[in-house]
């Protein structure tokens, strides 16, 4: 249930609220947002009379939540949540630019692309270090040589680093890591998000191959539930009948996301696609649904990498998304990447 306060409410009041609310016993979530303050009432709110509380001076309105996931509820959160990445604020009407290999190869790989993709406007670097591939006999990354590697890449590019994690076991390993994701193979690896709920680290949660959005959300309610709210949704791609992508990119996805959530959304057109003619077309489509971020995979070599180069971008290539991606950000009235 959630509870809208009256704009200018009088604290003694809103106290003795409280304190009714507690002797009621449901738990309670204050959220002071910058146009309304929203409590949330949690737990077993049945014996509450919701005529009652609406009679209340400060109270502007109540409602039964029907969604079962809170924590990531845009109702009890109204403002959308900004996450901090060594200053780049990801959220919030900003817009930043993933980018990188799928696999971590090499160090002079991982330098290399990590210079031109920071030269083109890239604001955070993405790696593979621990892949999940569908071959046992495929290379499966360079795991913590990988990460490394990773890191020598953000020393001299300055660009945070975001690298998926397989293994709740592996959390001491990414402990240097800017944002974990939690690959599709793994968004109801229920196990793992609760332990990644108890970090304080930004999650980046992509949606699984055959989940719901609500699937999609109830996975961050997991992670938040233990106190980590740190977390990037991701849309990227959904299986469908459809043979001649890898996968279907659900657009409408972006917007239901943020009206159901407050948390930032970022598209993967990279592996929604699994071609890379596809990339740009579908960045631009992404930008203009709302999102607020891409994630892109780039290859100095695409033809040789060891793992996604069909869907992998060259540098150049990549350039010119990033200036069609600023073109439709100016048309819809925001800033460029960055
Ligand atoms: C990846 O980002 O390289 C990856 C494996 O993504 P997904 O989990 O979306 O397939
Ligand atoms: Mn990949």
């Amino acid at each position: 249930m959630i509870v809208i306060l009256k704009n200018g409410y009088d604290e003694r009041q809103l106290e003795s609220l409280l304190n009714w609310f507690d002797g009621m016993d449901v738990g309670v979530q204050i959220n002071e947002g910058e146009q309304t303050t929203v409590i949330g009432l949690v737990g077993d709110t049945s014996a509450l009379d919701i005529e009652l509380i609406k009679a209340i001076d400060i109270v502007e309105s109540v409602s039964r939540v029907k969604e079962p996931f809170r924590k990531a509820n845009r109702k009890y959160h109204p403002d959308d949540t900004v996450i901090d990445v060594r200053g780049r604020k990801i959220g919030g009407g900003s817009f930043h630019i993933m980018a990188g290999p799928c696999s971590v190869e090499s160090e002079e790989q991982i330098c290399a692309i990590a210079e031109s993709v920071k030269e083109s406007g890239a604001t955070i670097l993405r790696g593979g270090a621990f892949k999940p591939r569908t071959s046992p006999y495929d290379f499966q990354g360079m795991k913590s040589e990988g990460l490394d590697l990773l890191f020598l890449a953000r020393e001299k590019t300055g660009l945070p680093i975001v690298s998926e994690i397989m293994n709740a076991n592996h959390i001491e390993l990414f402990e240097d890591v800017d944002i974990i994701q939690v690959g599709a193979r793994n968004m109801q690896n229920f196990e793992l998000l609760r332990e990644l709920g108890m970090i304080k680290k930004p999650i980046l949660l992509k949606r699984g191959l055959a989940n719901t959005l609500q699937e999609l959300l109830m996975s961050a309610e997991y992670i938040m539930a233990g106190g980590n709210e740190d977390i990037i949704l991701c849309e990227r791609g959904i299986r469908t009948f459809e043979t001649y992508t890898r996968n279907t990119l659900d657009l409408a996805a972006i917007p239901l996301l943020k009206e159901l959530s407050h948390l930032p959304v970022v598209v993967d057109p990279s592996h929604a696609t699994g071609i890379s003619r596809l990339v740009k077309p579908m960045s631009m489509a992404a930008v203009a649904a709302g999102a607020d971020a891409l994630i892109i995979e780039v290859h100095n070599d695409p033809k040789n990498a060891l793992c996604d180069g069909a869907q992998s971008l060259t540098p150049d290539v990549f350039a010119d998304v990033v200036s069609a991606v600023n073109d439709v950000l100016k048309a819809v009235g925001k800033l460029p990447v960055g």
